[in-house]
């Protein structure tokens, strides 16, 4: 399969100033000089690439944001002359960590999206998941990067905490859209076996009070002018991130970091998620996408977006049309209230990104 060069690139920095209790990411506690080496690293992976090579980055993390000014700027200062004119730049931060300085230094490294862990806007709660923010430091950061020249922010929201209730979800939600984020993401929380959290004894909550507040969300968030485009992302008119689609539409993307994942050449991959079998370039995992797979991770990707994908799409990569391929499961979802193959388009309704990974099943068992 002939595969364009990736225009996106995603920079994994993992420190941390301190571990939330539920965080299964590739993230280290914050010491200067692992970062130090960290980035030297980082650095010289980045010196592979041309100058304006891509139209998006997206520094994650861990939390790129715990870094100090004089890491940071330095970094940003590679990676920037690596994106064309124009190109969609986030960057993940905590809130606590934006001050005047910080989101200066940002703006002026070209940074253009900021992605922000609000998560909760209760004190009990947000010490409940172990995070060190103040409820009010998020609507302080954004006002400090809105001040710096950044208004393209995201939020995240967790919804599913044990024993939450209708009225606490909806106090969440209302506190985020007051801040008027462009765009939102929205996860139940997970509680992996061998988490701190499950070690304590804590359960995932029912599948019926989660849709509850799910509902609730999307509904408030509806109300508001977003748009749900992705089963947990939410935008504004205009304010779909660009990157994240770059996955979603099963698009290549270059992967820099710890833990990271990429896309290159037909070939998924995902760094070492160990600090020092990283630094020495050890301990990466590859998959070459062929066959059934690759069927597969097209229908996992841009069966995520509420706009699906086109029919000649699929049938441009695969040879088939998906509709000879898939034709008798895709009656059954569709009969079921969960995917839509008209109009040339294959996309999951509302409902059907709620149950996103019944309609996996169904489609893979017939592969
Ligand atoms: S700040 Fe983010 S990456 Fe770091 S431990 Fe907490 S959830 Fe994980």
């Amino acid at each position: 399969m002939k595969t364009a060069k990736p225009l996106s690139i995603y920079v994994h920095l993992p420190f941390c100033a301190s571990l939330c209790a539920y965080c299964s990411f590739p993230r280290l506690v914050y010491r200067e000089e692992w970062a130090e080496l960290y980035l030297r690293k980082i650095e010289s992976d980045l010196e592979a690439f041309e100058p304006g090579s891509f139209l998006t980055a997206y520094v994650g993390g861990g939390t790129p944001s715990a870094l100090p000014n004089g890491l940071l700027a330095p970094f940003l200062s590679k990676l920037r002359p690596l994106l064309k004119e124009g190109a969609e730049f986030s960057f993940e931060a905590n809130p606590e960590d934006i001050d005047g300085e910080k989101a200066a230094l940002l703006s002026s490294c070209g940074v253009s999206r900021v992605s922000m862990g609000m998560e909760t806007s209760r004190e009990e709660a947000l010490a409940f998941l172990g995070r060190r923010a103040d409820p009010k430091a998020t609507a302080k950061a954004v006002e400090c990067l809105r001040s710096a020249g950044i208004e393209n922010v995201s939020l995240d929201l967790i919804y599913g905490l044990p024993g939450e209730t209708l009225d606490e979800v909806r106090s969440d939600i209302e506190a985020l859209l007051a801040i008027r984020p462009s765009h939102f993401s929205t996860y139940s929380l997970e509680i992996n076996p061998g988490s701190r959290l499950s070690a304590r004894g804590y359960e995932e909550a029912p599948d019926d009070v989660l849709s509850e507040q799910l509902e609730l969300i999307k509904e408030e968030g509806r109300k508001r002018g977003f748009r749900r485009y992705e089963v947990s992302s939410f935008a504004l008119p205009g304010f779909e991130c660009v990157h994240n689609k770059t996955y979603w539409k099963d698009e290549e993307y270059v992967g820099i970091g710890m833990g990271a994942a990429g896309y290159e050449n037909g070939i998924r991959y995902r760094n070492s998620p160990f600090f020092v079998p990283f630094l020495e370039g050890k301990g990466r995992e590859e998959e070459k996408v062929e066959g059934n797979s690759a069927i597969e991770y097209y229908l996992l990707t841009n069966l995520r977006l509420s706009d699906g994908f086109l029919a000649s799409d699929f049938e441009a990569k695969f040879g088939v049309p998906f509709l000879e391929r898939f034709g008798k499961a895709a009656d059954a979802l569709a009969k079921a209230g969960l995917l839509e193959t008209g109009k040339g388009r294959v996309a999951p309704t509302d409902r059907g990104l709620d149950l996103l990974d019944r309609i996996l099943l169904e489609l893979y068992n017939s592969l």
